[in-house]
Parts: C-alpha cells; structure tokens; sequence
C-alpha cells in the first residue's frame, strides 16, 4: 500500500468548521512532541505536510488532510481515499490552565461528534510506555468506545530487544486495542503496518 495523494484540506476549532465529505476518517493523539507530525509526514511520505513544532502545545486546532491511499501496484488497482485527522497534543506543561480545558473541549467534541472516525490512533513515546497521562488519554477514548491503535514511536532509538519488550508492554497495559505497532519515523518502521491496518479499516 501507498499513499499516492495527501494535501492539507481544512482546520477547525468547532464542528461547523469540520470540511463536509462523506469519509472516513483516521484521527491522531498524543502528547506534545511524542511525534505526532513526523508520523503524519513520514506516512504520506511528504516532509511539509504536517508541521514538525520547535514549539510544543502551540498547534491548538484540529486538521484535516485528504490522503488517497492504493495498492501499490498498476495505475488500475482500487484508491481508497480517506482524511487524517490531525487533533491537538495533550500535557505539555506549558499549556496548563485555560488551555488544558481547550484541549478536552476539542478532543471531546471531535471525538464525541464525528460519525466518521473510524480509528484513533493514540501516539506513546516507545521508550516510556505507560505514563500516567497517556493512561487518562486511553480510558478516556475507551470510555468513548472509539476503536484504538495503540502507536509506540521513535522506536529507533531503542535496541531491538528493548523495542520488543516496551511493544508488548503496550499491549499489556492497553487492552482492546489493536496490536501496538513501532514506529521509526527517521526510518519509516511500522508504515506498512499501519497502512495496512487503516486499508483493513476501510
Ligand atoms: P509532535 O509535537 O507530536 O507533532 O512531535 P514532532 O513530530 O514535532 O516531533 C517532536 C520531536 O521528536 C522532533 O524533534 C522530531 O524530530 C523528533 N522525532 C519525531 N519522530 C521521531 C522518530 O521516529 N525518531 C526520532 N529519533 N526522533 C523523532
């Protein structure tokens, strides 16, 4: 599978700013810089999709990127196309405050009111599985009933072994969840995976 097409569509603070269309949508989460854009940009395989921040927490609007997903081989075989939702990151200490409550009103009317979210994928630094606020994240889309991708990432800066360990652990710690999946974006591990597991989404 690749992505053949993906261009920024719209960003919203409120529903009636969500883009009107009749796909299905693949959403992302996480902390502030858990890796979030690179994610994005390294799945579309196009470096200035998403924005990588030199400034954590600062991105506070939900974004949508229309992204057309083949298989990869022959101009005839299907095109899936399909948007990724891009939602703000939670807990940079930073944002406290005011914005902490922006981020829940955002999140929860996004994931409360949008009949087309087919799969969250909630973003985990790989190195520390387990923190007490990707926990709150977790519970709280479960509570939702959101179907969830659990997504370890900068899975390169662990050895093998380690990287083995902390994926199982993720899977452990979250359950009902798809398998977890490590993911490089330096390196592009755990593309086809995902890809993958959206196309089956679908
Ligand atoms: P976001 O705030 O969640 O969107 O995170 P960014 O994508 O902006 O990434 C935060 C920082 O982590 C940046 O300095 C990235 O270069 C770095 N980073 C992101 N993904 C990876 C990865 O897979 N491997 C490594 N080594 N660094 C990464």
């Amino acid at each position: 599978l690749q992505i053949i097409k993906a261009e920024y569509t719209a960003s919203a603070v409120r529903r009636d700013q969500y883009p009107e269309s009749e796909l299905m949508e693949i959403a992302f989460l996480g902390r502030s810089n858990v890796g979030k854009s690179s994610l994005i940009n390294s799945l579309c395989n196009y470096r200035g999709l998403a924005r990588v921040s030199g400034e954590p927490g600062k991105t506070q609007t939900v974004n949508f990127y229309t992204v057309l997903l083949r298989e990869k081989q022959g101009e005839e075989s299907e095109r899936f196309p399909l948007f990724f939702v891009d939602l703000p990151g939670y807990g940079f200490a930073k944002t406290g405050g005011a914005n902490r409550n922006m981020w829940s009103t955002f999140i929860g009317e996004y994931v409360e009111q949008s009949p087309r979210l087919t799969l969250l994928c909630l973003l985990m630094d790989l190195r520390h599985p387990g923190l007490a606020i990707d926990q709150k994240a977790y519970e709280w889309m479960r509570s939702h009933g959101v179907p969830l991708q659990i997504i370890g990432t900068k899975a390169d800066k662990l050895k093998t072994a380690e990287r083995k360990r902390n994926l199982a652990k993720l899977d452990q710690l979250f359950p009902g969840t798809f398998p977890a999946v490590a993911y490089s974006s330096l390196k592009n591990d755990g593309r086809d995976i995902l890809l993958n597991r959206f196309r089956s989404m679908i």
